[in-house]
Formats: C-alpha cells, structure tokens, sequence
C-alpha cells in the first residue's frame, strides 16, 4: 500500500513539472526559425528501436524519441512513395491533390505546400530527395527555393525509374552544405532518405551486422545519416530551438501478408508509419501519444508551431494540443487507399477507414479488423460484427464525399488531371454515381486478395528480370498474362525484356497488348515508340513519342527519343530543337547533352560540343558514351594526346561499349602506333562479330600496317558481313 502510494506521488510530481508552466500563465511565446523534417523511405513504424522493435538499433531516432513526441499509432493515407509525401506536403488526401500514383501524375501546380507556406513567412527553403520517383518534374518542389534532385532520367531503364537513388550520406552532405550558408531568417529543411526500399542493400559496416535481415540493415544505416543531421545542428547550437520531424511514408509488407514490399494491400504493415516531432526547448519531451494521428496532420501541426503566436492560433488538424493540460484532441478517423492494383493489374483499389481499435477496409470482400486485439490483422470479423462494419463504411462514404468536397474547391487542371478526371470516373468518384461506386466497388473487378498468387508470380518474374534472368522472367509474364490477360505492367515488363534480347517486334507486340488494355498508359505508350525506333521504324517511332508528349508533355525523355529519330533521319535541326526542349524540362539529363554535343560535332562546331559534354559529365563524370564523344571533340580539334586519353577512360567505364575501341584504334592507327591500334580494333570485333564496319577499320589498319594477307580477311569479311 505504502508502495503504490509513492509511485503514485511519483507520477502526481512529474505530471506538475511537466505542466508547471501551464495554468494561468501565458504560454510562452518563441519565434521558431529552424524546421527540419526527415523521411526515410520505406519505415515500417514497428522496425524502429523505439517502436518495440529489438533487433535493430536506432540510437538516433531513439534519441529524438527521448527530446521529442512519439505517436505509436500514425498512419499513411497511401502505401505509395509520391502520393504519400504530396499528402504529408499538402495536409491533404490523394483524393484531393490528385495523386494517386508514382507514373503519370504530378502535384498540380499551384498547390499549397508546407514549403510554400513556410517560404511566405519568409523561412529559406530547401528538399534533398533520395529517389526519382521524388524527382522536381513530379510538382513536390513547389515552395523550395532549392530542390535536390538532379537524377539524370536518361539512365532510367524502360520504365524502372525506381532504380534512380542516392545514399542517405549523398542527400545529408548536400542537405548540411544548404543550411550552413548564412540564412539570417532561418530555413525549412525536408530530407528524404530511400534506403530501406528495395533493393536491400545497406552499406559497411550495416551489410555484415544485419546479413540475414538486410531491410533492418538499410534502417539502421538510414538512423546513423540521420545522427549525423542531429550532430550537425547540435554542433551549430541550433537544436534545441529547432523543431525536428521523423517520419515515413509507408511501411513494408516484408511477406506478411504475402505481398513483400508495398502498395498493392491496405494492411498495417504498410500503412503505419513512425512518427516523432521534436519541439523547441524539448518540450513534452519523452512524451508518447497513443491515439491515432495521420500523416496529414503533420503540415497543420509544423504550421502552428511555426505561427509567432505559437499555441494560441489554431490549424485545424494540429497535434500540438499533446501540449496541453487538456491532453490530447479526441482521436479522429483516418482514411486510404491504394489504386495500384487497379492501375497496374486491373484489379479493384482499395480503401480503408481506421480509428483508434478498428479498421475496415473495403473491398469486394470487405475485412474488418480488432487492431486492439489483432494488431497482425491475421482474423477477418466482417461476418461476425457486421453492424460495427457497415457503420464503419458509412463513415469511409461520408468521409470520401466530403474530401471529393473539398478537393473540387482547391484543385487545378493540368494535363495530368484531365488523365485523373477519366480514372476517377472510371473508378466511380465522379459526381452522380452511386454510393458503391464512389468507394470504388466494382464487383465485376477482382479483388486482389484472390489474386495473391498471381501477384507473387508477377513479383517473381520482376526479380528474375531485375537480375537477368530474362528467359526466366518472360516464361513467369506469359504465365501470369495465360491466367489474366488484363494485367497492363505484365505486357510492359515483357516489352522490356524482348528489348533487352534485342528482340524488338516482339517487344512492339507486348507494348502495343498493354495499349490495349490501357489506351492512355504513358509508359506503355513511351516504350512502344522507343522499340520502334530501336527496330529502326523511324516514322512510326516519331508518332509515338509525339503521342507520349500529348499525354504528358511533360516526358523529356520523349523529346528526346524525338530527337533522336529525326536525328537518325538526318533531320538535325529538328533533332536539336527537341533535344534543347528536352533540357528545357530537364536540365539533369546527360542523354540530351550528349546528343546535342553530337550535332554540334557533325556541324564541326567542337568548343560548342565540348560545352555540352562538360556539363553532361557535371550530371555524370562516369558516363563512358560522354567520354567517347569528348575524345571525338578533342581529336578534331588535333589533340591527340587528350583524345587517346578520354577514349581509353571510356574503355575503363564500359568495357563492352564497341565505339571507343574503334576510335582509339583509328587514331592510334593515323600515328602509325600500329600494334596498340590493332589490339583495340581486334577487342573491337571480338564484342561486335557482326559488325561490317569494325572488319572494314581493322582491314584497312592492317593494310597500313603492311600486314596485306590479314588485312584481306578482314576486308573479306567485312563485306560479306555488309551483305543484307
Ligand atoms: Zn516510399
């Protein structure tokens, strides 16, 4: 007894510091100068030390844990990386900004974002983004008056943009090197870390500590990037007063519930995230908050905090009331969706609502879950709590009317949104339609539970062809497409794979099924004009990408694959007029450089093309086809030396890339240098047999090198290989 009453006294003596400001007193008052808000890609809130989780070690989140707020129960209103930031950026749903997806949509401009809200209150502003799919082009750079990305696009292989990523240490340096320049009126820092997405493949010394569970590994060297933020402001003195936010933007399936990574399922596993708000001077630090709170209400909550008034103005959605001697606002329902399925398989989306114990989610078989009780969301009570469920979905009803309410006020058109406006309508959103519809019920569509293990499949022939196994892969797609002919990605990554084996009319085949399917898929529509032109239909490769521009005029890498057909029609002006609107909409894409440095090259306009070249090595210095031009650019000009050189860095870059060979093997032949240039035509003609011009150039150098009988083969040879 005695005992109870002194823990009690303990916890009475706490709860009176903690709130001793409080009371009468006015709050105090600080003008908040240093936002930063850290999202790591991919962090499934119950793989955090913090969280419970004991086989990882975070020490810094912990950290922040310990100076800040923890919310046990945050969640992402979409499993998909762009949608889910624009939500966390905006305050908003999908369903209002309009982003429903990674490919084909962008923030429309003139959105209000946490960075243009903060930049009006004159907060420098700047995002260093981990991933291409976070890329400018896609609208979450508006507000920052510097955005980080700078991915060069023309590296993006078919339609796996994903694959564009840079180490956490990558965006910390760059994001530490903005916020040490004199900004008197202090800034708004957003870093964006993508390491725990696939692929798992954390660093030293992260790989040999977590070998056998490498997604933690990538977590826990994702947590030492950011110790090195909180060294960095701590060394400045800025930390204390700073306001530091920890977040994700979805969690990972890890095999759960049987769909690995995330976006095709609603479950928790994907949907909660972590979430810990570091105030100024510290305050309720070590705090821990149960209830539910959303990933929209983080850009209320910044924004209060940030008013001069502080606490006393109120944004509608804020967090901070944890503050108060009231304790927490009442926990409010959350809602999500995923239309990946949909989009990508033809399957029906899927929405959720969420409150504090229970979470329905709706699909053609509805699920309902105890959260409480089965945190694993493991047992189905749809059948058994009937009534609790279909209240549930009258709520998710009520909620998305009001939120299509809300989004009619404030969105814009674009290009994207004409798109947008079609699929919502399809989807059943548009006004008029029946309630049902409005939830996305289509009966007539599968629901993705049912077509788990075609979904697997399809997940297996991704990762056999991720690795090369291209036969493997192709035999796995037709056997998905034997089952469901509707599934668009499963034409597109088929398409790819017969590009890889060269084998381009099939690959036209596979892009021009998945048009059928989906008459206004952007990269169905992008890929099938680049097989086109890569099986040297250069008319119908030009339709194409003008029809992906008129879809997206956005897509530089269609002005691009523009440019080039004309350039290979001879058309240079026209070439290069695409090629500079290319770089118009992205400066970053060395591609465009190097095409245009072509031009420039077969006009003999060399200082011009070696300007282009520069700033193509400035977006990548380890491009080996921008040093085989370079070394062209410095020959003409008669620098041999040079030009030998910048060949030869090409051949180290790319050991199997045929054109630097025949070019250090030209020039060395010109200086007579006949036995170094004859060992690089001959590698020359062992990587491209085929080739009619590389027997032509190593007969020709033979015959200068006197060596008549193997200069006749290779002439021999040459021709026969000319021959159609
Ligand atoms: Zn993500």
């Amino acid at each position: 007894m005695t005992r109870f009453r002194l823990t009690a006294g303990v916890v009475l003596l706490l709860l009176t510091i903690s709130c001793g400001r409080r009371g009468n007193e006015p709050a105090p008052k600080y003008s908040l100068s240093r936002v930063v808000v850290i999202t790591i890609d991919t962090l499934r809130a119950d793989h955090v030390e913090c969280y419970g989780y004991p086989r990882v070690k975070t020490p810094h989140i912990n950290q922040l844990a310990r100076d800040g707020i923890l919310f046990q129960n945050a969640v992402s209103p979409v499993p998909l990386t762009l949608p889910a930031h624009c939500s966390l950026f905006t305050g908003r749903y999908p369903i209002q900004h309009g982003v429903q997806d990674q490919s084909g949509f962008f923030l429309a401009p003139g959105s209000e974002t946490l960075a243009s809200q903060l930049k009006a209150r004159g907060l420098a502003t700047g995002a260093f983004v981990g991933s291409f799919v976070l890329d400018s082009r896609f609208g979450l750079s508006q507000g920052f008056d510097y955005y980080y990305d700078r991915f060069d696009a023309s590296r993006a292989k078919g339609s796996t943009a994903e694959a564009l990523e840079r180490r956490a240490e990558v965006v910390a340096k760059e994001a530490l090197r903005w916020m040490e320049e004199p900004r008197p009126q202090g800034f708004f820092a957003w870093l964006h870390f993508y390491d725990p997405h696939t692929p798992y493949s954390p660093p030293e010394p992260f790989a040999s500590l977590y070998r056998d569970s490498p997604y933690d590994g990538e977590i826990a060297y994702a947590d030492s990037v950011v110790g090195t933020v909180l060294d960095f402001l701590n060394r400045k003195s800025w930390y204390e007063d700073a306001l530091v936010v920890l977040t994700s933007d979805h969690g990972e399936d890890l095999g759960q519930h049987g769909e690995n990574t995330h976006g095709y399922f609603l479950y928790d596993a994907t949907v909660r995230v972590p979430l810990v708000i570091k105030l100024p001077r510290k305050a309720a630090a070590g705090k821990t908050v149960e209830s539910q709170v959303r990933l929209t209400d983080v850009m209320p909550t910044i924004l209060q905090a940030v008013s001069e008034s502080g606490e006393e103005s109120s944004h509608t959605g804020s967090l901070l009331p944890v503050l108060s001697s009231t304790g927490m606002r009442t926990s409010e329902e959350a809602f999500g969706e995923t239309n990946y399925p949909y989009r990508h398989f033809g399957w029906s989306p899927l929405r959720y609502t969420r409150t504090d114990q229970y979470k329905y989610i709706h699909a053609p078989s509805p699920e309902l879950y105890d959260l409480r009780r089965d945190p694993s969301e493991t047992t189905n009570l749809f059948d058994s709590q009937r009534e609790l469920a279909d209240r549930l979905r009258e709520r998710l009803w009520a909620g998305y009317v009001q939120l299509e309410g809300a989004r009619s006020a404030g969105n814009r058109t674009s290009q994207t949104d004409v798109n947008l406006a079609r699929q919502l309508s399809s989807l059943g959103y548009a006004s008029g339609s029946s309630r049902a519809a409005r939830l996305g019920l289509d009966k007539d569509r599968p629901d993705p539970k049912d077509k788990l293990r075609l979904y697997q499949l399809y997940l297996n022939a991704l990762l056999d062809s991720q690795n090369n196994r291209l036969d493997e892969a192709a035999n796995k797609f037709h056997e998905v497409l034997a089952e469901d002919t509707g599934i668009v990605d499963a034409y597109i990554n088929l398409g790819l794979i017969y590009n890889r084996k060269g084998k381009h009319q099939q690959a036209i085949q596979q892009f021009r099924q998945a048009l059928t399917a989906d008459d206004s898929n952007g990269v169905a529509t992008y890929n099938l004009a680049h097989s086109y032109a890569l099986a040297g239909q250069l008319p119908e490769a030009v339709r194409g990408f003008e029809r992906t521009l008129a879809l997206n005029a956005k897509e530089g890498r269609a002005r691009v694959g523009l440019g080039i057909a004309y350039q290979l029609q001879g058309d240079l002006d026209r070439a290069l007029e695409q090629y500079n609107l290319a770089l118009e909409l992205d400066p970053y894409d060395s591609a465009a450089h190097n095409n245009v440095a072509s031009i420039c090259l077969a006009r003999r306009e060399v200082d011009k093309a070696i300007l282009a070249l520069r700033q193509s090595l400035g977006i990548d210095d380890r491009n080996a086809e921008t040093r085989n031009l370079l070394g062209s650019a410095f020959w003409l000009k008669d620098d041999a030396e040079a030009a030998i050189s910048e060949f030869r860095e090409a051949i180290r870059l790319n050991k199997d890339y045929v054109d630097p060979y025949l070019n250090l093997g030209m020039l060395l032949g010109s200086q007579k240098r006949f036995s170094e240039a004859l060992s690089s035509l001959n590698a020359a003609v062992r990587l491209a047999p085929h080739s009619a011009r590389a027997y032509q150039i190593l007969g020709q150098t033979y015959l200068a090198a006197g060596r008549k009988a193997e200069a006749g083969q290779a002439i021999a040879r040459a021709k026969k290989l000319a021959k159609p």
